[in-house]
C-alpha cells in the first residue's frame, strides 16, 4: 500500500542519514510520558483495530537526546509490539531512572522471538518469518534503525522473549551528566 511504501522510504532515509552521521550530540530534554502518548496516538488505528490494551507508565521520567531520532526508535519498537501482538493483547511501556541511566521497558504479549534469532533481529532486512512479514508489510529495517539510534546515544538495547508468550525490549539511555556529548 501507499502507507507501507511511504514508511519504507522513511526508514531507508533514516538509515542512510544515521550511517552518515557521527554520534548524536543533541541533548534535548524529552518528557517520556508525552513522547509515548504521541507515538500511541500515531498508532491508534492498528491499536484499536487489533483491540490492543496499551499502558503508558512513564510519568515523570525525562529522556535526553535527539527528539526526532528517539521518537523514530521507540515508534519502531511499539509498532512491532502492536503488529506482532495477539488480538486483544497487552503492551506495557514503563520507565525507571537510576543515578546514571534511564531505562525504558516495552513489554508485549505477542508471538515472541525464538531464542536463537534474538541476535539477528537487529540485522537490516532480517525478519523471523518472511511470509508473515510480507503479509504484515515488514521490511526488517525497523530494529536496525532502533539499534543505531540507541547506540548513537551511548545507550544499549536488550531483548528478552518467551516464544509464543511475550517480548520485552529494554532500552538503556545514559543521563546527560553521564554522557560526554551533553
Ligand atoms: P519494519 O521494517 O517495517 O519494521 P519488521 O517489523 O519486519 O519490518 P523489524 O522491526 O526490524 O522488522 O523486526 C525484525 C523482526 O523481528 C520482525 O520481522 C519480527 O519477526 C521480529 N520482531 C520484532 N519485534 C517483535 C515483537 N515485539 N514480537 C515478536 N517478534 C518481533
Ligand atoms: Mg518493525
Amino acid at each position: 500500500t501507499l502507507h507501507n511504501a511511504q514508511r519504507l522510504s522513511d526508514l531507508v532515509n533514516d538509515l542512510l542519514k544515521l550511517n552518515a552521521e557521527q554520534n548524536v550530540v543533541v541533548c534535548e530534554t524529552i518528557e517520556a510520558k508525552i513522547l509515548f502518548d504521541n507515538i500511541i496516538d500515531e498508532l491508534l488505528e492498528p491499536i484499536q483495530s487489533r483491540n490492543i490494551h496499551i499502558e503508558n507508565r512513564t510519568d515523570n521520567v525525562l529522556l535526553c537526546g535527539d527528539k526526532r531520532l528517539l521518537h523514530r526508535a521507540f515508534s519502531n519498537i511499539i509498532h512491532n509490539a502492536v503488529k506482532y501482538n495477539k488480538p486483544s493483547g497487552v503492551i506495557i511501556i514503563a520507565a525507571a531512572e537510576t543515578a546514571d541511566n534511564t531505562c525504558v521497558t516495552i513489554f508485549d504479549t505477542g508471538t515472541g522471538i525464538p531464542e536463537d534469532q534474538i541476535e539477528k533481529i537487529f540485522d537490516p532486512f532480517y525478519c523471523v518469518d518472511k511470509s508473515r512479514s510480507r503479509e504484515l508489510g515488514g521490511s526488517g529495517l525497523g530494529l536496525a534503525i532502533v539499534k543505531m539510534v540507541i547506540e548513537k546515544h551511548g545507550g544499549e538495547i536488550k531483548v528478552q522473549s518467551v516464544a509464543d508468550i511475550s517480548t520485552t525490549i529494554v532500552i538503556r539511555l545514559p543521563k546527560p551528566e553521564n554522557k560526554e556529548a551533553c
